[in-house]
Parts: structure tokens; C-alpha cells; sequence
């Protein structure tokens, strides 16, 4: 394929930062965008990531070669309904959602064995959404899975590939169902715990609560950041993958309760050998590069005024 048309179809954080990293790197022939709201549609032209925005999501997807779905969950599959009638024969369409087998179930009928489908989940974000939120370098040495069936067109495949490396992505490929339980463990039962942890300090007693955010940094502060995320894209996502969450949830509520145990009965080798375990996967994180072994998590210690 010569430089595509790209469809970017929702330009807020992971939507706006492809649009940066795809004019960074010059990877595409035109982009075109559409957001819901009219005010992101011209926020999007006036930050230059775009070339054209659009006011539906088909408008936007006309002649497009790929199509990035960069949407919550939940409204991928109405979008998909309204935009494969107008997408020439083998465009390909691809999303950025966070779980993955909902996307293929629900994706793959539509496709009336003319459109390819490769769906796929950038391992990066912030804790920030809408357009001005996106940067050219979000994807710099992170992964990117793809999921796609094994039907799906190697071509397509490689297409969809090759962008993520150009812009700076390492390329990873798996089993859809395989994703959803990896990500339940490092992603979304870490969220769960935050968003929880985060909700029973809002229940506390006031003047409680009010010294739970004074000394917030000596572990709380980090919750909070994770609690801060998006509500419409966590709510799709805990919904999504169900079965996966639970049965991670499962587990970490068995692993609760013996550390619950530990503590009443004062097994103080036990919580040392959990810790020292934990200590260890700490290591491995750093060591694999996914993130730095600076104090503080390399946030810089100067007092603020
Ligand atoms: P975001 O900043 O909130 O942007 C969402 C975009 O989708 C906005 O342009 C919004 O339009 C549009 N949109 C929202 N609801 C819509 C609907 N019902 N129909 C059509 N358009 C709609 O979200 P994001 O963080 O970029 O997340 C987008 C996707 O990326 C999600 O599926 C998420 O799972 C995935 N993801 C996120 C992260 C992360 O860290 N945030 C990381 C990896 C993957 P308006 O601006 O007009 O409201």
C-alpha cells in the first residue's frame, strides 16, 4: 500500500496522539477525523493533527484504506455498523480498545468478507482524555498488541503492523481471549483496586478524609492517579471482560485473605517471604524497561511553590 488514507474515528487522547504520530512520522496520504461533539471536530483542525473532520463517523471513513476505531468500547460496534456500508472493498479496520474478544465477536459478521479486520491495544495512556490530551510520542518503546483472527489477511496484518512500528511501537501478536486475561491481571484488576481504595476514602469521616489527601503521598497519591481515569472507558471495560476480571478478582481476594490471616495471627514470615516475592517482580519491571528505577518513580522532588 502507498500512504494511506487513515479514518480516525474519536480524537481524544489515544485518537489526537496517533493523529500526532502519524503526521510525525509522515505515514499518511490524508487523516481524516470525527468526534461526537463539534467542539473536538474543530479543536482537532486547529491542533493540526487531522486534515479534514467530519460530522458522522461515515463522512470521515469515505475512501479511507484504514480505519482507527479510538472510541469507548461500547459504541465500536454501532460505529462499525454505520461506516462498512461506505468503505471501499478491502479497506481495513482497526481499534485501539482495551479488551479484545468483544471486538472480534462482535466485528468479524459485519465484515461481509470484503473489509479486514485487524484489531489491536496500544500498552499506553494517561490518566487524561479529550483532544488537547494527545502527543506524538505516547507510543515511543511500547508495546502494541494485535489480535486478529487467523483468517484475517496476512497483508492487512502487516499493514496495521508496520504503522505501529513507525511510530515508534514494538509489535507483539496474540490470541484475543489470551490478551483479555493478561491485561485483566496488569491493567484492570489494578484499576479496580484503585477505583475501590480511592471510594472508601470518600466515605471516611471528613476531617479523616481531609488528612487522607494532606499525607496522601506516602502511597495513597499514586491510587488516585490510576482512580482518575476515565469513568465511561472503565465502566465498558470492566463490563467487556467480565469473565476474565472475575476470575483474576477471585484470586486476588483468596491471596487478601491469607495476608488477612497472616496479619491477625502476627505470621510475620509470611507477610516477609509475599513481600520479597513482590519485591522481586518490582525488579523485573525495571529490567524490562516498563518503567524507571529513579526514587519516586522519577517524579521530581523539588518543593512547588
Ligand atoms: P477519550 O480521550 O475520552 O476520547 C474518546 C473519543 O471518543 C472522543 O473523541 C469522543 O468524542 C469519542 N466518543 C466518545 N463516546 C462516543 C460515542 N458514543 N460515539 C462516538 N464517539 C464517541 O478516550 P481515550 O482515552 O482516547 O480512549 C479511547 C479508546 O482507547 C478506548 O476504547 C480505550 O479503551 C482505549 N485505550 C485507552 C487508553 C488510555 O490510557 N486512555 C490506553 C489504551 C487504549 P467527544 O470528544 O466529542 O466526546
Amino acid at each position: 500500500m502507498s500512504k494511506p488514507h487513515i479514518a480516525l474515528i474519536g480524537m481524544g487522547l489515544i485518537g489526537s496522539s496517533l493523529g500526532h504520530a502519524l503526521k510525525k512520522h509522515d505515514l499518511a496520504a490524508h487523516i481524516s477525523g470525527y468526534a461526537r461533539s463539534p467542539e473536538t471536530r474543530a479543536r482537532a483542525l486547529q491542533l493540526g493533527f487531522v486534515d479534514s473532520v467530519h460530522d458522522s463517523a461515515a463522512d470521515a471513513s469515505k475512501g479511507a484504506d484504514i480505519v482507527f476505531f479510538n472510541t469507548p468500547l461500547s459504541s465500536i460496534k454501532p460505529l462499525a455498523e454505520e461506516i462498512i456500508p461506505v468503505l471501499d472493498d478491502h479497506a481495513i479496520l482497526t481499534d485501539v480498545g482495551s479488551v479484545k474478544k468483544t471486538v472480534l465477536d462482535e466485528l468479524t459478521p459485519l465484515l461481509q468478507g470484503r473489509i479486514h479486520l485487524v484489531p489491536g491495544h496500544p500498552i499506553a495512556g494517561t490518566e487524561l482524555s479529550g483532544p488537547d490530551a494527545g502527543f506524538a510520542e505516547l507510543f515511543d518503546g511500547r508495546w502494541c498488541i494485535l489480535t486478529p483472527s487467523g483468517d484475517t489477511s496476512l497483508i492487512a496484518v502487516e499493514e496495521i503492523a508496520k504503522l505501529w512500528r513507525a511510530m515508534g511501537s514494538e509489535v507483539e501478536f496474540m490470541e484475543a481471549g489470551h490478551h483479555d486475561l493478561v491485561l485483566a491481571i496488569t491493567s484492570h484488576l489494578p484499576h479496580l483496586i484503585a477505583y475501590n481504595i480511592v471510594g472508601t476514602a470518600a466515605q471516611l469521616e471528613s476531617d479523616t478524609r481531609r488528612d487522607v489527601i494532606k499525607y496522601s503521598a506516602s502511597g495513597f497519591r499514586d491510587f488516585t492517579r490510576i482512580a482518575a481515569s476515565d469513568p465511561v472507558m472503565w465502566r465498558d471495560i470492566f463490563i467487556q471482560n467480565k469473565e476474565a476480571v472475575l476470575e483474576m478478582l477471585g484470586r486476588f481476594s483468596e491471596d487478601l485473605t491469607a495476608l488477612q490471616r497472616a496479619i491477625r495471627h502476627g505470621d510475620g514470615e509470611y507477610l516477609e517471604n509475599i513481600f520479597t516475592t513482590t519485591r522481586s517482580i518490582r525488579k523485573s519491571v525495571v529490567e524490562a524497561g516498563q518503567d524507571t528505577d529513579q526514587p519516586n518513580f522519577g517524579r521530581d522532588q523539588t518543593p512547588k511553590n
